[in-house]
């Protein structure tokens, strides 16, 4: 199969251009399900020959686990530095949240280290919504504002679920100190919330990066898994949705992914893929034997990879399927926009 080329997009006024789908790399820290290094390596090797150059991680992603994964793929392939953009965070970890400026300054050159890189492309503070929103304006962002200047970091994020969250500090900080938005969930088939804030963030020179398109596995055939905090009611309309396209042999993840990718102003939308089916050669020295038990044990027939980029690149020559996706829109328009509580509930 011919590779396809991978849409570049601007992120905001950064200056970075994002492919269209970026390796979201929770997975590599186990958290949909054990990954073996070698098929870590494969995916990240996958990603990187089928023109991804955006990874996204975090050192609460398996405790830390899915940023040495990241860091030893990345350096096992000899990419460029300058041909890859790498995103991590900060403030969020396995033993809970710290956006003390001290934490989050430390938690930096942890994961410089942990990633073998000097530099990290952008350092997101992650999930604010569990922090106070004033210490992230008044403590976290300025010492990361530091960080930028000291050249450890290139550009500063915010995620988070819910979104005025990103308009309560975007209100409060300096022009500029804010480089980028990670919404999660908020822009699918089944929630298209953050639309209505991107004219916002577009006033505000902030990019805007989509995460999880597949509703971390909800608009999948084989389901979330068993911490998926969404309620019944909206797990039961995904699940008839995904069963509705396999009735018509179409598939719920690729109609998501680029229903997700369709919107312009979003710049990247970040994918968590942790399956490849050919698993290169790879400078871990694993044998040829090994590496076949664990493509039959663990991903006998599918490739998230080459399925996700192949998505995008029939969505630019073909479109989407119209069809199937105004049948799913009905199915899921009892549960449109219905998310879930995280973090602090404020008043
Ligand atoms: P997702 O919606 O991308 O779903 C991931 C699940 O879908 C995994 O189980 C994966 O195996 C499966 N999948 C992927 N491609 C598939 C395909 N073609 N067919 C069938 N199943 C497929 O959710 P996610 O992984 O949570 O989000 C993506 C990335 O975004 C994360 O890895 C992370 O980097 C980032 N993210 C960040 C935040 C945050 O900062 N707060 C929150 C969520 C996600």
């Amino acid at each position: 199969m011919s590779t396809p080329k991978m849409e570049l997009r601007e992120l905001g006024n950064t200056g970075l251009k994002l492919s269209c789908v970026g390796f979201g790399a929770s997975p590599l820290g186990n958290v949909f399900g054990p990954v073996p290094m070698e098929e870590a390596v494969g995916c990240v090797r996958r990603a990187v020959d089928l023109s991804i150059n955006f990874f996204d991680t975090s050192p609460y992603y398996g405790n830390t686990l899915s940023e040495k994964i990241l860091g030893k793929c990345l350096k096992a392939l000899e990419v460029p530095r300058s041909e890859y953009i790498v995103s991590t965070k900060c403030g969020r970890y396995g033993d809970g949240f710290d956006f003390s400026a001290e934490r989050v300054t430390r938690s930096v050159d942890e994961s410089l280290e942990r990633l073998q890189l000097d530099y990290v492309d952008i350092l997101q503070c992650h999930d604010i919504e569990f922090g106070s929103l004033d210490q992230i304006v008044s403590e976290t962002l300025p010492a990361l504002v530091k960080l930028r200047e000291a050249g450890k970091i290139r550009f500063i994020g915010i995620t988070g679920l819910p979104l005025d969250v990103f308009t309560y500090v975007l209100d409060r900080v300096p022009p500029g100190t804010v480089d980028v938005v990670l919404s999660y969930c908020r822009y699918g088939i089944n929630d298209t919330a953050l639309d209505d804030l991107i004219p916002y963030l577009k006033g505000k020179g902030v990019g805007v990066i989509s995460a999880s398109p597949l509703a971390m596995g909800l608009l999948t055939e084989a389901g979330p898994p068993d911490w998926h905090p969404a309620a019944p009611e909206l797990k039961a309309a995904c699940r008839a949705a995904a069963a509705h396209c396999k009735s018509k042999g179409k598939n719920i993840s690729k109609l998501s992914l680029q229903y997700s990718l369709s919107n312009k102003d979003i710049s990247t939308v970040l994918v968590g893929m942790n399956s490849v089916k050919q698993v290169n050669d790879c400078a871990f020295g694993f044998s040829r034997i090994s590496k076949m038990q664990t493509f039959v044990k663990h991903c006998p027939y599918d490739d998230q990879v080459e399925e996700n980029i192949t998505a995008a690149a029939e969505l630019a020559t073909e479109g989407i399927d119209d069809e199937t996706l105004s049948e799913v829109e009905d199915i899921l328009k009892p549960v449109k926009n219905q998310s879930w509580p995280s973090g602090i509930q404020r008043t």
